[in-house]
């Protein structure tokens, strides 16, 4: 069977493949047909969010893959993997909706057999806010495993959501540091029309919590507005935020108002500034942010 048998733009069935070797061969017949491939990796549990990933791989490349991998390595909870959600058949079709070509989905055993020995650790980035709150396995499992899907599929460019900002940015410094052959695309984070962030955990959310998960969003808006006011201290910033988020009854973790490229507070905020926040909200943890250019 051709691993090519839709044609760019057009919807159907993806076929899903569990092995690295099927996914090479799919991948190797749709570069000798002179295709573009596209690469979007997921845990599944898909939502617009994911799927918004997926149409700009669509409209940028001739073959789409998408991974669903809920990957062990990045967990630093065996209660969060287990309660992980898992609805691969939906999560098929919902990629199928948006012109995916083929689904990897692999096995743990495929990705991790016996004697697994090699991680990958990007240093220093990895190492505050998110790295700190989910400890150092999450984000050497994360690179680990981007490196090894992006060994595997071999993609021209990988698309990955800002809504996970140290994330894409672990990628960005994995992908130049060890001259991997991989263009990282870096799109916008898809929200519910109230503004909560989408992600694969808010379905764990009860009515209440959902209320309540408002406050990241919040947080952030009124981090936006004091700097439109004129604040240009980052801790002044980070408080406005944390004090919004508690207002709406969440106690957030940290709050970081940092310079989007050295990832450092600077003494007076200018030019792109991330500022990202993470809470627990009930059953989950919610991280959210924003980026956003100061002026001087
Ligand atoms: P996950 O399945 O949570 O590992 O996410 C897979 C990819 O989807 C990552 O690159 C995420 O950053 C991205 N993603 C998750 N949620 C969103 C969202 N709300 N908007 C945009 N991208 C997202």
């Amino acid at each position: 069977m051709s691993a090519i048998a839709s044609a760019p733009g057009v919807a159907s069935s993806p076929r899903v493949l569990r092995t690295i070797a099927d996914i090479r061969r799919a991948v190797a017949a749709a570069r000798r047909a002179g295709r573009r491939v596209g690469f979007v990796p997921t845990m599944g549990a898909l939502h617009e969010g994911h799927l918004s990933l997926m149409r700009r791989a669509r409209a940028g490349c001739g073959f789409v893959v998408a991974s669903i991998f809920v990957n062990p390595s990045q967990f630093n909870d065996a209660a969060d993997l287990e309660q992980y959600p898992r609805d691969e058949a939906r999560d098929v079709t919902l990629a199928g909706s948006v012109g995916v070509d083929v689904v990897f989905a692999p096995s743990a055993r495929e990705m991790y057999p016996p004697g697994f020995a090699t991680f990958v650790t990007v240093t220093g980035i990895s190492e505050p806010w998110e790295g700190a709150h989910r400890g150092p396995v999450h984000f050497r499992g994360v690179a680990t495993v981007v490196a090894k899907l992006f060994n595997i599929v071999a993609p021209d460019v990988a698309y990955f959501g800002q809504k996970d900002a140290q994330q894409a940015l672990v990628v960005r410094r994995m992908v130049r540091d060890l001259d991997l052959p991989v263009e990282i695309e870096v799109c916008p984070t898809i929200r519910e029309a109230d503004g909560l962030a989408m992600s694969s955990r808010n379905v764990r959310l009860g009515p209440e919590d959902r209320a309540r998960a408002l406050a990241l969003k919040s947080g952030l808006d009124a981090a936006a507005d004091a700097i439109g006011r004129g604040e240009r201290s980052p801790a002044a910033v980070a408080r406005v935020a944390s004090d919004a988020m508690r207002a709406r009854g969440v106690e957030p973790e940290y709050v970081a108002v940092v310079d989007a490229e050295t990832l450092s507070a600077p003494a007076v905020l200018r030019g792109e500034t991330l500022i990202a926040v993470a809470a627990p909200v009930g059953p989950v943890r919610l991280i959210d942010n924003i980026l956003l250019q100061v002026p001087a």
